[in-house]
């Protein structure tokens, strides 16, 4: 049986003498692992369509016990990703945490079009890359059945606090008067703002805000340790980045 879609090669391997093992993640049917044959004496359209970080239009062929890939006609490959290794470490990271939200057989869509728009700001150089990886980390968290309770203080149901105390194991935050000492991170409200951002707007737009330093700071430390909490995973691909 072969299957049609666009995908991103999150993960290659190499196998034996002269084979691949390539992860995709893919539109309709979530992760693929598929083997690329022969992948030194191939013509070079299907070696860069099937390379690390490659965009492509796939066909693969679904065999008895695994699927390989018949087609795979690059449509971006990020090339500009290459100069900058802490673009290309976070790219590489994303793509590892969306391996892991992402389900098999099943529609990946909306985990797709996030990690590659976040791919393709980190390789234009124009956006805080703190910001992107801290944007592609909640949102993908959120539409992976992860989502952070951000509208109001979980407690009394305010909206608006100087501070809000953010519960990273409940994914939750409580506001300055009911928080009472628990262990909650404190985050500023512009802070708060930005994830509800995150967490709330139209996919076109969820880049679409700045940061304060400080900000930043608390964003980048919240999305992080929240994603690395909930989803009780270790990313070899974070070790080195948080190295460099
Ligand atoms: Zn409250």
């Amino acid at each position: 049986m072969h299957i049609e879609t666009d995908g991103l090669v999150i993960r290659e391997q190499n196998v034996g003498e002269s084979d691949r093992l390539i992860t995709v993640l893919t539109s309709k049917y979530g992760v693929i692992k598929a083997f690329v044959h022969g992948a030194k004496s191939m013509k070079s359209k299907l070696l860069s369509g099937t390379q690390l970080l490659s965009y492509s239009d796939f066909t693969f062929f679904k065999g008895r016990d695994a699927y390989t890939v018949d087609s795979a006609n690059a449509k971006n490959v990020f090339f500009e990703l290459r100069s900058d290794i802490e673009s290309l470490s976070t790219a590489l990271y994303l793509a590892e945490l969306a391996g892991e939200l992402a389900p098999e057989m099943d529609d990946a869509d909306e985990l797709l079009r996030l990690t590659l728009n976040s791919i393709y700001l980190l390789s234009k150089g124009k956006k805080d890359k703190r910001l992107i990886k801290s944007v592609a980390e909640l949102r993908a968290m959120s539409i992976s059945g992860f989502m952070p309770n951000l509208v109001a203080c979980d407690s009394c149901g305010e909206f608006q606090s100087p501070v809000f105390y953010f519960s990273i194991p409940h994914g939750n935050i409580l506001c300055q008067s009911c928080n009472h000492g628990r262990p909650g991170t404190p985050l500023s409200f512009s802070t708060v703002t930005a994830m509800r951002h995150i967490v709330f707007s139209e996919p076109k737009k969820i880049f679409d805000f700045e940061l304060t330093e400080a900000a930043q700071n608390e964003l980048s430390y919240i999305t992080e340790a929240f994603t690395l909490q909930q989803t009780n995973k270790h990313f070899k691909t974070l070790d080195f980045l948080r190295a460099l």
